[in-house]
Protein backbone atom coordinates (compact mmCIF):
# COMPACT_ATOMS: atom_id res chain seq x y z
CA UNK A 1 0.00 0.00 0.00
CA UNK A 2 1.23 3.64 -0.73
CA UNK A 3 1.63 6.02 1.74
CA UNK A 4 -1.79 7.98 0.60
CA UNK A 5 -4.44 5.07 0.00
CA UNK A 6 -5.16 4.91 3.21
CA UNK A 7 -8.10 6.83 2.84
CA UNK A 8 -11.90 4.90 2.73
CA UNK A 9 -15.40 5.97 2.61
CA UNK A 10 -16.84 3.70 4.71
CA UNK A 11 -20.93 4.12 4.21
CA UNK A 12 -21.89 1.55 6.55
CA UNK A 13 -20.90 4.49 9.23
CA UNK A 14 -23.51 6.62 8.31
CA UNK A 15 -27.71 6.20 7.99
CA UNK A 16 -27.98 9.41 6.29
CA UNK A 17 -26.81 9.76 2.78
CA UNK A 18 -25.49 13.40 3.83
CA UNK A 19 -23.07 12.23 6.63
CA UNK A 20 -20.12 10.62 4.62
CA UNK A 21 -17.94 8.96 7.09
CA UNK A 22 -13.68 8.53 6.10
CA UNK A 23 -11.62 6.46 7.35
CA UNK A 24 -7.99 6.72 7.22
CA UNK A 25 -5.60 3.72 8.39
CA UNK A 26 -2.16 4.32 9.00
CA UNK A 27 0.89 2.33 7.54
CA UNK A 28 4.24 2.25 8.18
CA UNK A 29 4.08 4.51 11.12
CA UNK A 30 5.74 2.11 13.54
CA UNK A 31 4.70 2.91 16.82
CA UNK A 32 1.12 4.07 15.40
CA UNK A 33 0.71 1.18 13.13
CA UNK A 34 -2.89 -0.49 12.51
CA UNK A 35 -4.07 3.06 14.13
CA UNK A 36 -7.45 4.57 12.61
CA UNK A 37 -8.83 8.14 12.42
CA UNK A 38 -12.12 8.80 11.20
CA UNK A 39 -13.07 12.30 8.97
CA UNK A 40 -16.73 13.39 8.01
CA UNK A 41 -18.06 15.35 5.42
CA UNK A 42 -21.66 16.76 5.99
CA UNK A 43 -23.03 17.80 2.79
CA UNK A 44 -25.97 20.68 3.68
CA UNK A 45 -28.05 22.49 0.67
CA UNK A 46 -25.37 25.68 1.75
CA UNK A 47 -22.65 23.61 2.19
CA UNK A 48 -20.50 21.12 2.23
CA UNK A 49 -18.53 20.85 5.76
CA UNK A 50 -15.47 19.03 5.74
CA UNK A 51 -14.97 17.95 9.76
CA UNK A 52 -11.22 17.31 10.08
CA UNK A 53 -8.87 16.74 7.60
CA UNK A 54 -6.74 13.59 8.72
CA UNK A 55 -2.62 13.51 8.36
CA UNK A 56 -1.82 15.13 5.82
CA UNK A 57 -3.04 17.50 2.25
CA UNK A 58 -3.30 14.00 0.58
CA UNK A 59 -5.61 12.91 2.54
CA UNK A 60 -8.11 15.68 2.69
CA UNK A 61 -7.43 15.78 -1.64
CA UNK A 62 -8.89 11.95 -1.61
CA UNK A 63 -11.53 13.32 0.19
CA UNK A 64 -12.74 15.94 -1.77
CA UNK A 65 -12.04 13.69 -4.59
CA UNK A 66 -14.81 11.71 -3.17
CA UNK A 67 -17.23 14.38 -2.89
CA UNK A 68 -16.71 16.17 -5.69
CA UNK A 69 -19.95 15.73 -7.42
CA UNK A 70 -21.57 18.11 -4.42
CA UNK A 71 -19.45 20.92 -4.51
CA UNK A 72 -21.05 22.98 -7.25
CA UNK A 73 -23.34 25.36 -5.67
CA UNK A 74 -22.42 24.93 -2.38
CA UNK A 75 -19.81 26.69 0.06
CA UNK A 76 -17.17 24.56 1.26
CA UNK A 77 -16.26 24.65 5.33
CA UNK A 78 -13.70 23.06 7.23
CA UNK A 79 -13.94 22.40 10.68
CA UNK A 80 -10.98 20.96 12.86
CA UNK A 81 -11.99 19.53 15.87
CA UNK A 82 -9.22 19.86 17.89
CA UNK A 83 -5.46 20.93 16.86
CA UNK A 84 -3.86 16.92 17.24
CA UNK A 85 -2.27 15.94 14.41
CA UNK A 86 -4.39 13.09 13.46
CA UNK A 87 -7.12 15.76 13.11
CA UNK A 88 -5.75 18.75 11.37
CA UNK A 89 -2.23 18.41 9.77
CA UNK A 90 -4.23 18.29 6.10
CA UNK A 91 -5.11 21.79 6.44
CA UNK A 92 -2.90 22.77 3.65
CA UNK A 93 -5.07 21.18 1.10
CA UNK A 94 -7.66 24.08 2.12
CA UNK A 95 -5.45 26.97 1.13
CA UNK A 96 -4.51 28.67 -2.31
CA UNK A 97 -6.26 27.16 -5.11
CA UNK A 98 -8.92 25.37 -2.78
CA UNK A 99 -8.33 28.22 -0.23
CA UNK A 100 -11.74 27.48 2.18
CA UNK A 101 -12.66 28.88 5.30
CA UNK A 102 -11.12 27.14 8.56
CA UNK A 103 -13.55 27.00 11.16
CA UNK A 104 -12.13 25.80 15.08
CA UNK A 105 -12.34 26.41 18.97
CA UNK A 106 -10.23 29.86 19.89
CA UNK A 107 -7.59 27.87 21.88
CA UNK A 108 -7.31 25.78 18.39
CA UNK A 109 -5.61 28.57 17.22
CA UNK A 110 -3.31 29.04 19.70
CA UNK A 111 -2.30 25.66 20.20
CA UNK A 112 -1.14 25.90 16.48
CA UNK A 113 0.72 28.91 16.51
CA UNK A 114 2.87 27.24 19.01
CA UNK A 115 6.23 26.78 19.58
CA UNK A 116 5.06 23.31 21.10
CA UNK A 117 3.31 22.46 17.56
CA UNK A 118 6.24 23.60 15.61
CA UNK A 119 8.66 21.17 17.46
CA UNK A 120 6.00 18.21 16.84
CA UNK A 121 5.61 18.67 13.32
CA UNK A 122 9.40 18.66 12.79
CA UNK A 123 10.34 15.82 14.83
CA UNK A 124 7.37 13.86 12.91
CA UNK A 125 8.64 15.02 9.75
CA UNK A 126 12.15 13.73 10.46
CA UNK A 127 10.69 10.08 11.16
CA UNK A 128 7.79 9.46 8.69
CA UNK A 129 7.71 10.60 5.04
CA UNK A 130 3.74 10.48 5.03
CA UNK A 131 4.12 14.36 6.98
CA UNK A 132 6.63 15.69 4.15
CA UNK A 133 4.11 17.91 2.28
CA UNK A 134 2.33 19.15 6.02
CA UNK A 135 2.01 22.47 7.26
CA UNK A 136 0.72 24.33 10.45
CA UNK A 137 -2.52 25.97 9.17
CA UNK A 138 -4.26 27.75 11.63
CA UNK A 139 -8.33 28.30 11.63
CA UNK A 140 -9.05 30.95 9.69
CA UNK A 141 -12.96 31.15 11.92
CA UNK A 142 -12.63 30.75 15.96
CA UNK A 143 -15.27 30.69 18.52
CA UNK A 144 -15.29 30.12 21.93
CA UNK A 145 -18.62 29.44 23.06
CA UNK A 146 -20.09 27.69 20.03
CA UNK A 147 -21.52 28.24 16.33
CA UNK A 148 -24.40 27.42 14.57
CA UNK A 149 -24.01 26.46 10.86
CA UNK A 150 -27.12 27.25 8.99
CA UNK A 151 -27.07 24.94 6.35
CA UNK A 152 -30.56 24.84 5.20
CA UNK A 153 -31.97 21.53 5.41
CA UNK A 154 -29.53 20.36 8.23
CA UNK A 155 -28.64 22.71 11.22
CA UNK A 156 -25.24 22.05 12.70
CA UNK A 157 -24.50 23.18 16.14
CA UNK A 158 -20.27 23.53 17.05
CA UNK A 159 -20.24 23.19 20.87
CA UNK A 160 -17.28 23.17 23.00
CA UNK A 161 -16.32 19.71 24.48
CA UNK A 162 -12.91 20.08 26.47
CA UNK A 163 -11.43 16.94 28.38
CA UNK A 164 -9.38 15.50 25.86
CA UNK A 165 -7.81 18.68 24.64
CA UNK A 166 -9.18 22.14 26.21
CA UNK A 167 -9.53 23.27 22.21
CA UNK A 168 -11.68 20.23 21.61
CA UNK A 169 -15.36 20.59 20.43
CA UNK A 170 -18.49 18.33 19.17
CA UNK A 171 -20.72 18.89 16.47
CA UNK A 172 -24.51 17.76 17.17
CA UNK A 173 -27.11 17.83 14.15
CA UNK A 174 -30.45 17.84 15.82
CA UNK A 175 -32.67 17.30 12.81
CA UNK A 176 -30.53 13.35 12.82
CA UNK A 177 -29.97 13.42 16.55
CA UNK A 178 -26.24 12.95 15.56
CA UNK A 179 -23.40 13.69 17.47
CA UNK A 180 -20.08 13.73 16.19
CA UNK A 181 -17.66 13.55 19.19
CA UNK A 182 -14.92 13.26 17.56
CA UNK A 183 -12.29 12.10 20.29
CA UNK A 184 -14.31 13.15 23.38
CA UNK A 185 -16.04 9.44 23.01
CA UNK A 186 -13.40 6.74 22.40
CA UNK A 187 -13.71 2.92 21.67
CA UNK A 188 -12.54 1.09 23.76
CA UNK A 189 -11.71 3.92 26.13
CA UNK A 190 -11.22 7.67 25.92
CA UNK A 191 -8.46 9.54 26.93
CA UNK A 192 -8.05 12.61 29.24
CA UNK A 193 -5.58 15.52 28.52
CA UNK A 194 -4.13 15.42 32.42
CA UNK A 195 -5.46 16.06 35.59
CA UNK A 196 -7.27 19.55 34.93
CA UNK A 197 -8.93 18.47 32.27
CA UNK A 198 -10.86 16.13 34.39
CA UNK A 199 -13.56 18.01 36.14
CA UNK A 200 -14.32 19.52 32.00
CA UNK A 201 -14.51 15.63 30.80
CA UNK A 202 -17.21 15.17 33.14
CA UNK A 203 -18.49 17.80 31.87
CA UNK A 204 -18.53 16.94 28.48
CA UNK A 205 -19.45 13.31 28.55
CA UNK A 206 -22.23 14.34 31.09
CA UNK A 207 -23.72 16.95 28.60
CA UNK A 208 -23.42 14.93 25.61
CA UNK A 209 -25.68 11.85 27.19
CA UNK A 210 -28.21 14.63 28.45
CA UNK A 211 -28.61 15.29 24.67
CA UNK A 212 -29.68 11.90 24.36
CA UNK A 213 -28.15 11.39 20.42
CA UNK A 214 -29.74 8.50 18.46
CA UNK A 215 -26.13 7.97 17.20
CA UNK A 216 -22.60 8.92 17.97
CA UNK A 217 -19.51 9.13 16.04
CA UNK A 218 -16.45 9.20 17.25
CA UNK A 219 -12.87 9.92 15.82
CA UNK A 220 -11.11 6.47 17.10
CA UNK A 221 -13.07 2.91 17.40
CA UNK A 222 -15.59 2.47 14.34
CA UNK A 223 -18.59 2.83 16.72
CA UNK A 224 -21.81 4.50 16.17
CA UNK A 225 -23.46 3.67 19.16
CA UNK A 226 -24.87 6.36 21.80
CA UNK A 227 -24.27 3.69 24.63
CA UNK A 228 -20.46 4.04 24.16
CA UNK A 229 -21.07 7.81 25.93
CA UNK A 230 -22.64 6.45 28.64
CA UNK A 231 -19.98 3.24 28.87
CA UNK A 232 -17.31 6.30 28.54
CA UNK A 233 -18.51 8.31 31.86
CA UNK A 234 -18.96 5.16 33.44
CA UNK A 235 -15.51 3.61 32.83
CA UNK A 236 -14.47 7.20 34.73
CA UNK A 237 -16.82 7.18 37.30
CA UNK A 238 -14.95 3.80 38.26
CA UNK A 239 -11.50 4.59 38.19
CA UNK A 240 -13.10 7.82 40.52
CA UNK A 241 -14.96 5.34 43.04
CA UNK A 242 -11.73 3.06 43.06
CA UNK A 243 -9.38 6.29 43.40
CA UNK A 244 -11.23 7.61 46.31
CA UNK A 245 -11.46 4.60 48.43
CA UNK A 246 -7.95 4.41 47.68
CA UNK A 247 -7.11 7.81 49.19
CA UNK A 248 -9.09 6.73 51.94
CA UNK A 249 -6.27 4.26 53.41
CA UNK A 250 -3.40 5.56 52.01
CA UNK A 251 -1.78 8.83 49.43
CA UNK A 252 0.07 7.06 46.49
CA UNK A 253 3.34 8.39 45.70
CA UNK A 254 4.62 9.68 42.57
CA UNK A 255 6.29 6.91 41.82
CA UNK A 256 3.13 4.59 42.77
CA UNK A 257 1.21 6.89 39.93
CA UNK A 258 3.51 5.54 36.99
CA UNK A 259 1.56 2.14 37.43
CA UNK A 260 -2.02 4.16 38.85
CA UNK A 261 -4.25 1.30 37.19
CA UNK A 262 -2.66 -1.70 39.02
CA UNK A 263 -3.15 0.34 42.75
CA UNK A 264 -6.67 0.41 41.90
CA UNK A 265 -6.99 -3.57 40.66
CA UNK A 266 -8.71 -1.95 37.65
CA UNK A 267 -6.31 -3.33 34.96
CA UNK A 268 -6.78 -3.03 31.40
CA UNK A 269 -8.46 -6.33 30.76
CA UNK A 270 -11.21 -5.81 33.53
CA UNK A 271 -11.91 -2.63 31.32
CA UNK A 272 -12.41 -3.97 28.16
CA UNK A 273 -13.79 -6.88 29.16
CA UNK A 274 -14.26 -10.08 26.81
CA UNK A 275 -14.49 -7.53 24.11
CA UNK A 276 -13.34 -9.78 20.99
CA UNK A 277 -12.82 -7.09 18.80
CA UNK A 278 -8.69 -5.90 18.50
CA UNK A 279 -7.48 -2.91 19.67
CA UNK A 280 -3.79 -1.26 20.38
CA UNK A 281 -2.64 -2.67 23.71
CA UNK A 282 0.16 -0.83 23.61
CA UNK A 283 -1.70 2.82 23.33
CA UNK A 284 -4.65 1.69 25.69
CA UNK A 285 -2.78 0.14 28.51
CA UNK A 286 -0.94 3.76 28.30
CA UNK A 287 -4.24 5.74 27.69
CA UNK A 288 -5.83 3.98 30.46
CA UNK A 289 -2.75 4.10 33.26
CA UNK A 290 -2.70 8.00 32.35
CA UNK A 291 -6.62 8.60 32.93
CA UNK A 292 -6.00 6.65 36.20
CA UNK A 293 -3.15 8.93 37.01
CA UNK A 294 -4.61 12.10 36.37
CA UNK A 295 -7.70 11.10 38.63
CA UNK A 296 -6.09 10.82 41.43
CA UNK A 297 -3.73 14.17 40.86
CA UNK A 298 -7.49 15.83 40.23
CA UNK A 299 -8.74 14.25 43.50
CA UNK A 300 -5.59 14.99 45.66
CA UNK A 301 -5.81 18.49 44.63
CA UNK A 302 -8.82 19.55 45.47
CA UNK A 303 -8.32 18.17 48.92
CA UNK A 304 -5.68 19.96 49.37
CA UNK A 305 -2.64 17.75 49.17
CA UNK A 306 -0.85 18.96 46.22
ZN1 LIG B 1 -7.39 11.53 17.68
Amino acid sequence: MSLNDGVLYVPEMSADHRVRVFRRTLNDLHEFEGMEVDAYIIITERYVVIFDTLLCPEDSEIMMRMVKDQIIGRQLLVVNSHADWDHCWGNAYFTGYHATPIIAHNHCLTRMQSEEARQELIDYQQRYPVFHNVELIPPTITFNEGLTILGGDLTIELIPAPGHRTDHIAAWIPLLSLLLAFDAVEKPLPSIENADAVSSMFATLERFVAMQPKRVLCSHGKSTSSALVNKNLEYLREIERRSRAYLQQRHPANDELEHAAEIIHYPLDRVIGDSAEPFDRAYYSWAHNQNVRSLFQWLMSYQGEI
